[in-house]
């Protein structure tokens, strides 16, 4: 049963980013439970889960955000500083 784990396409707990369900191989409608944080999916809905929110991909979509923020940060910090140099 082991083989059963590695040979399936690799499935993520959208809540908790965990790779270990229990569910039931002859039970193809059965529901799949998260053994971390006890979610319960229907397999329907961790497969759109899982192709919706691949977590690199939201990783990158936030670095990009996160750096803009960055760099509009820096255009302030900018202003801010040259603004108290006026006053020394
Ligand atoms: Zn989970």
């Amino acid at each position: 049963m082991k083989d059963e784990y590695s040979g399936n396409a690799e499935m993520i707990c959208p809540v908790c980013n965990s790779k270990i369900f229990e569910y039931d191989d002859e039970n193809l409608k059965g529901f799949i439970k998260c053994l971390r944080c006890n979610k319960i999916y229907s397999r329907n809905a961790l497969l759109k889960a899982n192709k919706k929110n691949i977590p690199v991909e939201v990783n990158q979509i936030k670095n990009k955000v996160a750096s803009k923020f960055v760099n509009d940060f820096k255009k302030i910090l900018k202003k801010n500083v040259g603004y108290n140099k006026k006053f020394k």
